[in-house]
């Protein structure tokens, strides 16, 4: 398998580039706030719990994010990999992960961690706000998710960087300009 983690802020061009990497890659995506926002239109007892979070730009527990993963990981057995987008966001995610993965002798394979600046990532969701009427995407909730990035979310480069799987990929410029970086070094992995 060739799991791939892609990893960024919000706004970072994480859901962008994932579709196109799924595209040339054949692989599984999964992002736990697509996953979390359709809990929310089915109008289950996770989701309305997880709106509570969602719409104050906090994190989902992380009991109840890996919760969902664990049962996703485990019925997909046979995919050529698994891209995880927005998924792990802390470090107790991250190693819950790690452990997944391992169960079934398998890793992370490379983490792919888009760079972007701040005053780019807010002009982007606001743009995004705008489009897609996603509610989480006005002024005040991109502050309070930019700050739980930070906090929360940025230690896991650490993580990675000390495992040799974080790789830094300039996350401004066009669409396939990025993809091309990624494309890259997703080549250069042999699994
Ligand atoms: P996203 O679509 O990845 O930007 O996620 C939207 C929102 O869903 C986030 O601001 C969180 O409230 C929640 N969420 C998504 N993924 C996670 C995660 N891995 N852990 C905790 N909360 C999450």
């Amino acid at each position: 398998m060739l799991n791939v983690v892609i990893f960024g802020a919000p706004g970072s061009g994480k859901g962008t580039q994932s579709e196109k990497l799924i595209e040339k890659y054949g692989l599984k995506h999964v992002s736990t706030g697509d996953l979390l926002r359709a809990e929310i239109k089915g109008k289950s007892q996770l989701g309305q719990m997880a709106e509570s979070y969602m719409s104050k730009g906090q994190l989902v527990p992380d009991e109840v994010v890996i919760g969902m993963l664990e049962g996703l990981v485990q019925r997909n057995g046979h995919v050529k990999g698994f891209i995880f987008d927005g998924f792990p966001r802390t470090l107790a995610q991250g190693e819950a992960l790690d452990a997944m993965l391992t169960k079934y002798n398998e890793k992370v394979n490379v983490v792919l961690s888009l760079e972007v600046e701040d005053e780019e990532l807010i002009v982007r969701l606001l743009k995004r706000g705008e489009i897609s009427g996603r509610s989480d995407d006005n002024r005040e909730t991109i502050e309070s998710r930019l700050r739980v990035y930070y906090n929360q979310t940025a230690p896991l480069k650490d993580f990675y960087e000390e495992q040799g799987k974080l790789v830094r990929i300039p996350g401004q410029g066009s669409i396939d300009d990025i993809f091309a970086s990624m494309a890259t070094v997703l080549d250069r992995i042999t699994v």
